[in-house]
């Protein structure tokens, strides 16, 4: 059997889906990795629901104040992500498709018509009656100057950040984005996700039965492991760089 190293060395694009587990290391918590917000306090998964965003007021003031504190503010990116810069100089990357919506591919300097942020993006917020878009800077400002759920100046709906949460669906563009990209690949390379949320780990399946290779890197086992190619369990920090390095 090959190595990871050894489909990557051969590969000529190379499509990346990230998740939660590549921004530990610049200190923002995963879901469900043995540090992750879910494992710690299973409650806190109330506040990714969209049924029970809507339902809740006092929910909501809960999720603006998690904004306020949220560790993508401080964050720098890590060396995965630097990683996966270097990935794109090669010109072998296809695309990064994330799961992340910390925005710290871009920040890294992944170009951003190669990130593809599946499941949005924490830097924006979005009406949830009339789609209206702004800034999470200016909806934090209102919080701080004393609206605890600021409501959208449009038309007075309820607003949230502009990730996917559970019970919402992709946006059908991005979606169809991700899966052009897992087609298009010769090795589908998957980076610090648990692979257990959908439609996003099924990408995997996608990039398979088109003929890709599957490299899954990840501390923990996840669904797909039978599926690869080949299985790197070892920290993203010290994976990525490696295998990238050693193919260029
Ligand atoms: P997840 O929490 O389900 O899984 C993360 C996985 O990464 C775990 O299996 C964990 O063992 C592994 N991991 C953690 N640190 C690692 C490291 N340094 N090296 C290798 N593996 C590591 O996260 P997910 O699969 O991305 O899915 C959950 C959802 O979490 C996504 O929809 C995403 O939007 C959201 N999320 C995003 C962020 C972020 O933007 N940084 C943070 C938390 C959650």
């Amino acid at each position: 059997m090959m190595s990871g190293t050894e489909w990557f060395a051969r590969a000529r694009r190379v499509t990346v889906l990230t998740g939660a587990g590549v921004s530990t290391e610049s200190g923002i918590p995963d879901f469900r990795g043995p540090h992750g917000l879910w494992t710690k306090n299973p409650a806190a998964q109330r506040m990714f629901s969209i049924d029970e965003y809507v339902a809740d007021p006092d929910l909501r003031i809960q999720a603006w104040q998690a904004r306020r504190e949220h560790a993508a503010w401080t964050a720098e990116p890590n060396s995965a992500h630097r990683a996966l810069v270097d990935l794109e100089r090669t010109g072998r990357l296809r695309a990064i498709v994330t799961q992340n919506i910390d925005g710290l591919h871009q920040r890294a300097g992944s170009s951003a018509d190669l990130v593809i942020e599946i499941h949005g993006t924490i830097h924006e917020v979005v009406c949830l009656a009339c789609g209206d878009r702004t800034s999470m800077r200016s909806a934090l400002q209102r919080v701080a100057d004393g609206e605890p759920d600021p409501p959208c100046l449009v038309c007075g709906g309820l607003l949230k950040s502009a990730t996917i949460a559970f019970g919402q669906s992709l946006d059908a563009g991005v979606h169809r984005a991700s899966v052009a990209a897992a087609r298009d690949c010769d090795v589908f390379l998957t980076a610090g996700t648990s692979l257990q949320v959908q439609p996003a780990a099924s990408l995997c399946e996608v990039a398979v039965a088109h003929g890709a290779r599957l490299v899954i890197c990840n501390a923990e086992p996840t669904p797909y492991d039978e599926l690869a190619d080949a299985v790197i369990r070892e920290r993203v920090g010290q994976a990525l760089p490696e295998l990238i390095s050693a193919s260029v």
